[in-house]
């Protein structure tokens, strides 16, 4: 079966950067398991490329000035593959995603450090930047860490007005519980878990709980399943681990709430990902899975992109 799907993380910039070899137009191989020729094959019309640049990862520059190159490397994918790439900055543009057309981009920043300030948000905001984690597994000035007892900073409160404002999502994925709750503390706007699995299975830091997972639901979000082997159990993992993920969320909350997050060029191999999915050409096994276990059409369609698009629907600029 044909399904239409939204790829709600990936990180294309990152291993432009880190492998400089390779290229995204050619089908993918043993180190990457993302391609556009791939993502064209599979069925998936529309991506959430993250920008990538927490402080320290880089060594060779600040977060701002990494942020900037990544976002420089997106407009070389743009115009080199302008029949094939687009990049999504209102509602009307993601009409134009849609099966056998060019695929849409989005940018998720992961890890807020290149906003220099809750103000300098507008001008990535306006460069298509539509999603933003406050922080990544490391602080910052918005938000603490895992190593660190802060949640939410006065200036990541600020950020996350700002980020209402200017019709961005907050992303919770790589929150520790304390910022999380936090996050929910600020207003009641919608916000998204863009890869993140459940905790009930693998407890995994990177996981969420059952309430976490509730309260994503009720602001009318979703969890993104990642599709990284650590995050999704021990032993084999197969594409059944994931359809497991996938069904223990939808029983908790609903067909709704759950989408893909694939991060399936996050800096790890295809052999770190579930067996059976050997590219984000194969991402479409999930929904055959989803079937066969019974779950009906119009729900698979939800997840496998539905839902994301319904989210990026009611917050991206007319
Ligand atoms: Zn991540």
């Amino acid at each position: 079966m044909d399904w239409m799907i939204v790829d709600g993380h990936q990180d294309i910039a990152m291993a432009l950067l880190e492998d400089e070899n390779w290229d995204f137009a050619r089908p993918a191989c043993e180190r990457h398991a993302l391609s556009l020729a791939d993502s064209k094959r599979g069925g998936v019309v529309l991506i959430l490329g993250t920008v990538f640049a927490t402080a320290g990862y880089w060594k060779d520059s600040t977060p701002a000035d990494s942020a900037e190159r990544q976002m420089g490397l997106y407009e070389d994918l743009l115009t080199k593959h302008a029949a094939d790439l687009f990049r999504v900055e209102s509602k009307g543009d993601l009409k134009l995603c849609q099966a056998g057309g060019p695929i849409g981009l989005i940018h998720l920043m992961e890890g807020a450090d290149p906003i220099r300030s809750p103000r300098d948000l507008k001008r990535w905001a306006r460069r298509g930047v539509r999603v933003v984690g406050p922080a990544w597994n490391t602080g910052n000035r918005y938000c603490g860490g895992w190593d660190d007892a802060r949640g939410l900073t006065a200036d990541g409160r600020r950020l996350i007005a700002e980020m209402r404002r200017q019709q961005v999502i907050p992303d919770v994925s790589h929150l520790k519980p304390a910022a999380f709750e936090d996050v929910l503390d600020c207003d009641d706007g919608i916000l998204v878990a863009s890869h993140s699995n459940a905790h009930a299975l693998q407890p995994h830091r990177r996981n969420l709980t059952n309430e976490q997972i509730r309260a994503v639901a009720a602001r009318d979000g979703l969890v993104g399943v990642v599709l990284y082997n650590p995050f999704l159990g021990e032993g084999p993992v197969t594409v059944e681990t994931v359809l497991d993920h996938v069904e223990h969320m939808v029983d908790l909350v609903g067909p709704d709430h759950v989408g893909l997050g694939s991060d399936l060029d996050g800096g790890f191999p295809p052999a770190d990902a579930p067996q059976g999915i050997d590219s984000v050409a194969d991402l479409r096994r999930i929904g055959d899975g989803l079937a066969g276990r019974g779950l009906d059409g119009e729900a698979i369609a939800k997840i496998l992109g539905g839902n994301w698009m319904r989210i990026l629907r009611r917050t991206l600029p007319e």
